[in-house]
Formats: structure tokens, sequence, C-alpha cells
């Protein structure tokens, strides 16, 4: 449960739908993104302002992120990966997307001395940094190539803190999540969907990390299957255990609807999300520490009718309710 954002509001007499009466909440963030991937321009339409791009080369997402206009960008830069990792055979990466980086002496999962950080690794951190990232992304999937071993995540993971960012994480395959959430890592790009985690794993990643939802693609990519109910499962166990659950859809993954995605809001309350909680998960400024942080002031989210925060004011099911969310400047919402 968290404190309802919402506040009673009625549009402005002079724009679209006059004097409609609703709710007016902060602005709405799909935190898993690709913006070389797909266009994002058309998801402000239907109910997002802002995006977090998780994979991407640099210099791209950076000369979009420094435009003008929404959505918001913030972004990871590359993808950082083991030499010969996924996805650095992928036909879909884009160009200059992916730093495959050596792994550090005496690895194994040993302890290390980080005083002396192998220059690559500083670098690879150093250079997303540059180009303004706010969030440095590591891939680990294990079912598709090599993965870091523990000392040279953990060498990843000290570089960014160094520099102020979190490390997100795609963790795909047997031990990958364990092995985020021992590095020290800050969120999971993905619900796991290809292990169930067990409760004590669990409750250390509700410690210290963010997962971003993702759950409509292992539903569409697998339908109402083992995977999806993995996922579920794994993120029902960590909401419970008071996790911090991020909405997102991996935008540019393939086909998926526009806009704030019902299925994705209709599966987090499988995962038993209550009404306060989906809009939180929507509104959550990660990575950046505050609200404020992402230059949205003028911006609001308005949702027609009842506060959708709050339970049982409509027939309506919420998923459906929220993807009727519109970007609106803010002063065109006069509060009640
Ligand atoms: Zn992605």
């Amino acid at each position: 449960m968290h404190e309802p954002l919402g506040r009673a509001a009625r549009r402005s007499l002079n724009g679209a739908h006059a004097g409609e009466v609703g709710v007016m909440l902060p602005p709405f963030i799909d935190h898993h993104v690709h913006v070389e991937l797909v266009d994002p321009d058309p998801i402000v339409a239907l109910g997002i302002a802002a995006v977090v791009d998780l994979g991407a080369s640099p210099s791209v997402v950076a000369a979009r992120a420094a435009r003008d206009g929404l959505p918001a960008v913030a972004f990871a830069g590359a993808f950082l990966t083991a030499v010969g990792g996924y996805p650095s055979d992928r036909p879909w990466r884009p160009e200059g997307s992916v730093r495959e980086l050596a792994a550090v002496a005496g690895g194994d999962g040993d302890r290390r001395d980080h005083t002396a950080l192998p220059d690559s690794i500083e670098a690879a951190v150093d250079e997303q940094h540059a180009f303004g990232a706010s969030v440095v992304k590591v891939v680990l999937n294990a079912d598709a190539g090599p993965v870091f071993d523990r000392a040279t995540l953990e060498a990843v993971v000290t570089a960014a803190h160094a520099r102020s960012l979190p490390v997100a994480v795609h963790a795909e395959g047997a031990g990958t999540a364990s092995l985020a959430i021992e590095a020290g890592v800050d969120a999971l790009v993905h619900t796991p969907w290809t292990e169930r985690l067990d409760d004590e794993l669990i409750a250390r990643a509700a410690a210290r990390q963010a997962w971003i939802s993702t759950l409509a693609i292992h539903a569409r990519d697998f339908g109402d299957s083992p995977e999806l109910a993995c996922a579920i499962d794994n993120l029902a166990r960590f909401h419970a255990a008071g996790g911090r659950v991020l909405y997102g859809t991996d935008l540019g993954n393939g086909e998926l609807p526009v806009g704030v995605n019902a299925v994705e809001l209709a599966l987090l309350e499988r995962a038993g999300l209550e009404a306060s909680d989906l809009v939180q998960a929507l509104a959550d400024p990660w990575p950046r520490a505050e609200r404020g942080d992402w230059g949205l002031g003028g911006i609001a989210t308005f949702v027609a009718g009842a506060d959708p925060a709050v339970p049982g004011t409509s027939p309506t099911p919420l998923p459906d309710r929220l993807a009727t969310a519109r970007v609106v400047p803010a002063d065109d919402l006069e509060l009640l």
C-alpha cells in the first residue's frame, strides 16, 4: 500500500474535454524502453510522459535525450556485457550499443580489493557517465553466452556507485538473479522469469533493489505459461516483502501496445499490487532520485473520473482506467 498520489481536479474550460472532472497524478514513466528500436513519441498521447532507455548507442540516446519536448528521456547508454556475451551477437543491437568487458583477474566469486580497478571497467562506466547516463546497464544472460563473474560485476557496481549511478541488470538463466543480488546491483530490468527465487533471496532483493516489471512481454512470448507464472510468483513475493516495483514494458522489444499498457497493469494486479501500488509503480522517479529531477514540473497526468488509486470507485477495471490516462499541462488542471 502506498499513499494515494491523486488530487481531484477539473480540466480547464479552454482546452479539450473542457470542465471534465477527474484526478491529477504525477507524470507516468515507462522505466524500460529502447528508443533506438521504436519511436517513443507516440506514447505521449497515450499517457506516458517520460521513459528510461535501458540499452542504446550512448551518442544516439544522449542526442535524443537532449531534445526538447516529451517524452523526457533518462538512459543507461551501452549494454555492458562479458566478452562474447548477450547481446553482442544479436542482429537487432544498434551500432555502438554493446561494450564487451574482460573479466577482472582472480574472479570466480572471490571478494577483491577494488582499490585497483581494471581500467577498462572504469573507462566503460565513465563513457556512459560522460554521455549523461543516469544508470548503468549490465547484461547477465547465462542462456545465451558468457556472463560476468562476481568479481567483475562487483567492479562494475563499484565504478558506477563511485559516480552515483545505480546499476540495472538483465538477469536471465540459472544463478544470474542471485549473482546480481549478491553483487549489490540496484535494479533488475525484468522480473526474473527463468527460475524461482527462494524467499531468503527475495527478501534480500526487496531490501536493496527495484524490479522493473515487464510481465507483458513474458505473457506475449510464452502465453499463460510456466515462465509467466514464475515471474508473477517471484514478483508477488518481492512486492509482499516490501520491494520497490517499477512499471516498465521493454518497449522496442518486438510488438507491444503503445502508451500505458493495460496488460502490464493487469499482470501486476495478479502479482498482488493494489491500486495505489500501480500508480506508484507508474510514477516512481527511478533512476532519478526525486520526481523534480525529471524537469517535468509543468506536466501532469489526468485520469477522468474517480481516483484510480481508491479501490471500488468505478466499475471499469483499474488497468483499463489507467490506460485512459493523458499527459496534460499542469496549468490546464484546476484543483478541486
Ligand atoms: Zn530491454
